[in-house]
């Protein structure tokens, strides 16, 4: 029987849909065989699948601000992640395409020279993903085109109201989500049709060097395994005592790696929550968790909604910051060679790993904003160089907070680096172990016309 899945009042069910000789199931981030609804419905239409993900060329040139938009720590998260995936897919009978370049040029002779019917996607909040989608479409006018969300708890329909709009603060969206119940995972896939030619196009270009001081591994298995392991213990039951530790790895869930390439599903993991606290019973830190994954949701239609503005100087509201871009400070900052050792601290870590804590960010996002007085903007694209868990929702939409330009109604937030310190790091531990960087007693060492400060 012809069937796909598709969304009826709130839950998958079976209805009969169109075939497509050839398809195209275009990854993105829903790296992920398990809950995801994006590639069953490619799976129960498509007669052949070419499964590809689109290592785009324009991440490796550097930006605004002299930096990257793939660094090191995030390419080889997301390369372990593709290497898991292309394996998870052949044991379904598939494979990976991995094409380099431009995506829509890419894709757009994949479709030509494949003759493709039909192509299918998780839905991807950022905007220059959107414009992709737009124009792959408005170039294909006669293929079919297939969007699921698979990255929210959410539909869109139950996540923005009725004339698509957003409550102004996170605690409104908070208040309306509270009896609203998250979408459930689905079934796991067990076949997915035949590729078009296995072996014509599988390419996938992996680094052969080996991973170094990475401690979180990239890969849909290890997310669920990380998962499984963080349930499995006490922690979740002291997640609102410990959440503001530093550098302790059962302080939070440390999921967001996984959860940001769609490695991991927030629905199985909010199902796991759930679970935990079915068995457990719930307590204010397992709610307080739930908060967390309500803030990511929140932060996801946040950008959907105000798209381009994501990226503004003046965020969401009309009038920009006092900040500026001093390239010497900026400098200083991501080399955590600032005048303050718990700023210095939290970069190393960063720099050493691809991961800080939530306290950490808030901490050198500060920093950067009220004490180097730089534009918010610099610190939001390193972030983006440097995070595994990287979101394009997530970090842009938490850098505005910071900076007061964005969903904060008290207008950004000022922290005061040594009390933060005193705080979250009472005995030094964490500044010992990450290195207090090289503490320097001035912001400027060049004046503003490069001639060094006496
Ligand atoms: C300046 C700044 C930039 C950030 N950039 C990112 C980013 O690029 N990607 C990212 O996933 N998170 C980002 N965060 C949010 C947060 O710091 C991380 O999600 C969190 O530290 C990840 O650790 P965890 O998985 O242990 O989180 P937990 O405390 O265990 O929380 C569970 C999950 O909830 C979500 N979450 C928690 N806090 C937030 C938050 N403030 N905003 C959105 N989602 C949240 C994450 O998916 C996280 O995995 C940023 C925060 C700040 C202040």
């Amino acid at each position: 029987m012809d069937t796909s899945y598709t969304l009826l009042k709130g839950k998958w069910s079976t209805v009969m849909s169109e075939k497509y000789p050839r398809a195209i199931f275009w990854f993105s981030n829903d790296l992920r065989i398990h809950d995801n609804p994006a590639l069953r419905q490619a799976s129960v239409q498509a007669e052949q699948l070419i499964c590809v993900f689109c290592l785009d060329s324009g991440w490796e040139k550097p930006q605004a601000y002299g930096v990257q938009r793939l660094g090191e720590h995030r390419r080889r998260f997301l390369y372990e992640t593709l290497l898991e995936l292309h394996t998870h897919l052949q044991a379904k009978g598939q494979s990976l395409l991995v094409l380099d370049g431009k995506p829509i040029e890419q894709l757009a002779e994949l479709i030509i020279t494949q003759r493709v019917d039909a192509v299918f996607r998780s839905h991807n909040v950022g905007v220059y993903e959107q414009l992709q989608w737009q124009r792959l479409q408005e170039s294909f006018p006669q293929l079919a085109f297939h969007e699921y969300s698979t990255h929210t708890l959410f539909e869109q329909t139950q996540a923005l109201s009725a004339e698509a709009s957003l409550e102004q603060s996170f605690s409104q969206f908070r208040k309306r989500m509270s009896d609203q119940e998250a979408e459930d995972p689905i079934a796991p896939i067990k076949m997915l049709p035949p590729p078009v030619a296995p072996s014509s196009y599988l390419n996938l270009r992996l680094p052969t060097t080996p991973v170094m001081t990475l401690r979180l591994r990239g890969g849909e298995s290890r997310g669920l395994r990380q998962a499984r392991h963080y349930f499995s213990t006490s922690a979740p039951d002291r997640y609102r005592e410990t959440r503001n530790h530093l550098d302790d790895v059962l302080a939070s869930t440390r999921l967001s790696p996984w959860l940001a390439n769609g490695s991991l599903s927030v629905r199985q993991l909010a199902l796991m929550l759930d679970y935990y606290e079915q068995v457990h019973g719930a307590n204010e830190s397992t709610r307080w968790i739930y908060s967390e994954l309500l803030w990511r949701e929140y932060f996801q239609w946040y950008a959907q909604v105000h798209g381009k503005k994501l990226f503004r100087f003046s965020g969401i509201g009309d009038s920009a910051p006092l900040t500026t871009f001093y390239p010497q400070r900026f400098k200083s900052w991501c080399e955590g060679a600032t005048p303050w050792p718990i700023v210095n601290a939290c970069m190393n870590q960063l720099n050493k790993t691809g991961y800080m804590s939530n306290r950490g960010r808030q901490i050198v996002a500060s920093a950067l904003v009220n004490e180097l007085e730089l534009d918010w903007r610099c610190g939001a694209a390193y972030f983006e160089q440097q995070l595994i868990d990287y979101d394009v929702a997530s970090n842009w939409a938490n850098w505005q907070y910071i900076a007061g330009v964005g969903a904060d109604p008290r207008g950004g937030r000022h922290f005061n680096l040594e009390k933060q310190a005193a705080e979250h790091d009472p005995e030094g531990e964490f500044i010992q172990r990450w290195g207090k960087g090289r503490v320097v007693e001035k912001v400027d060492s060049v004046d503003a016309v490069d001639w060094p400060l006496e």
